[in-house]
């Protein structure tokens, strides 16, 4: 078992633990630490509820206390304040009391609506995270951040609120489509490219088990991915500085995901397209050689991530990236790698820089 801490502030942190099985003991585990609930609240997807259901009552059944289970339907559109409404009125309707204690089991959306709802209900009762895709296992369910969208934006309606625990374990990935691994990966490939080389290797190596469906050999990736995230974000933990290294391959990414409308393309996609982008303009600009970028953009390559985009043109990501610039207080401080683990911030991007290195690829490799 690897155990974690991320510390908020001196007197309060909370334990990521990553074990596989460790589901299996989730009753054990809530015994322990909440001897006062009541009862437990089990808030999942009905995609993981369909998988997972026995797995996950089954480790609970060695509790004295009732285990209550609800599904939302599974997807981005359940990401919206009627459904943190409609698991108020759940809550409420079971009686749900200060000292009992909800386990988000779910993808990021089960972990991003959980939390908000755990953070207004009874100005916040506790909750734990048991991340089931591979994005929440290494990125959604760790850190504080809770969100719903609005139509006005993405995760715009939301707060910093942490859970009690996470209790990560990557036997539950069996059942994750290849897309949602892939999806997962990209944040991994994001994180490693910024840190350092023995992440990169690492990820490099795995790829081909990966692929064969050895989902157990992400489990130092996860542990890897989390550990550097947390090395990021403590410093500043509620986001105030603009200036983000895990950034990297989003501002691209997020102009994509923005012309798209948030449809046809997943995140991990997006970051992938953003990350090629940012690699090749590195190269480009003169910030890094044209062995680590064209290295670097082998490996999304390689993981089944697409490193052009299939839509839009360089004046429509121009256009969206106009409005992130206008957020950035008139910057764009795009994340350049300038070698494995180190990078610059950049500012002067120009629409012709979209053509050369987001759609054409220039020399490293053409499309
Ligand atoms: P998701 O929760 O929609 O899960 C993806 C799909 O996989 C869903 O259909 C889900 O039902 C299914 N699924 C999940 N676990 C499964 C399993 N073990 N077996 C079979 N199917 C399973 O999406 P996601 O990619 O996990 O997360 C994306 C969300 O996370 C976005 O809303 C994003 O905004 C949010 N996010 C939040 C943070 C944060 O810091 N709070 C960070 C990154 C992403």
């Amino acid at each position: 078992m690897v155990k974690i801490e991320l510390s908020i502030s001196q007197n309060n942190r909370y334990a990521i633990s990553i074990e596989s099985g460790i589901t299996k003991r989730l009753g054990k585990i809530i015994n322990k630490n909440y001897p006062d609930a009541s009862r437990i609240y089990v808030i999942t997807d009905k995609n993981v509820e369909l998988h997972h259901r026995a797995t996950l009552l089954d480790g609970m059944n060695c509790l004295d206390l009732a285990v209550d289970l609800y599904a939302i339907d599974p997807g981005e559109q359940s990401k919206t304040v009627h459904t943190v409404e409609k698991i108020w009125r759940y809550l409420i309707d079971k009686g749900c009391q200060r000292r009992d204690v909800i386990v988000a089991f779910g993808g990021g959306v089960v972990t991003d609506i959980v939390g908000l709802a755990a953070c207004t209900f009874m100005r916040g009762i506790p909750y734990v995270n048991v991340p089931t895709s591979l994005l929440g296992q290494l990125d959604a369910a760790i850190g504080s951040k809770v969100a719903v969208n609005h139509e006005c934006g993405k995760n715009l309606i939301g707060a910093f609120y942490h859970p009690d625990a996470v209790y990560i374990d990557p036997e539950l990935l069996r059942t994750l489509s290849m897309d949602e691994i892939r999806n997962g990966l990209s944040e991994a490939i994001k994180v490693a490219i910024i840190s350092s080389e023995s992440m990169v290797a690492n990820i490099e190596n795995k790829l081909s088990s990966i692929h064969n469906g050895n989902f157990l050999s992400l489990e130092r990736i996860i542990a890897n991915s989390i550990k550097a995230k947390i090395d990021f974000i403590k410093p500043d933990l509620f986001e105030n500085e603009l200036k983000r290294a895990l950034n990297f391959g989003h501002t691209f990414g997020h102009a994509l995901e923005t012309i798209a409308s948030y449809k046809g393309i997943r995140h991990g996609e997006a970051v992938a397209i953003g990350m090629a982008t940012a690699l090749r303009m590195s190269n480009g600009k003169g910030f890094c050689s044209k062995e680590i970028s064209k290295r670097l953009i082998k490996l999304i390559f390689d993981s089944g991530l697409p490193i052009f985009p299939n839509e839009g043109t360089p004046s429509d990501i121009w256009k969206a990236l106009s409005i992130i610039q206008k957020v950035r207080n008139g910057y764009f401080h795009e994340v350049l790698p300038t070698g494995v683990g180190t990078y610059t911030f950049y500012d002067e991007i120009t629409e012709e820089d979209i053509y050369r290195y987001m759609y054409t690829g220039q020399d490293l490799e053409k499309k």
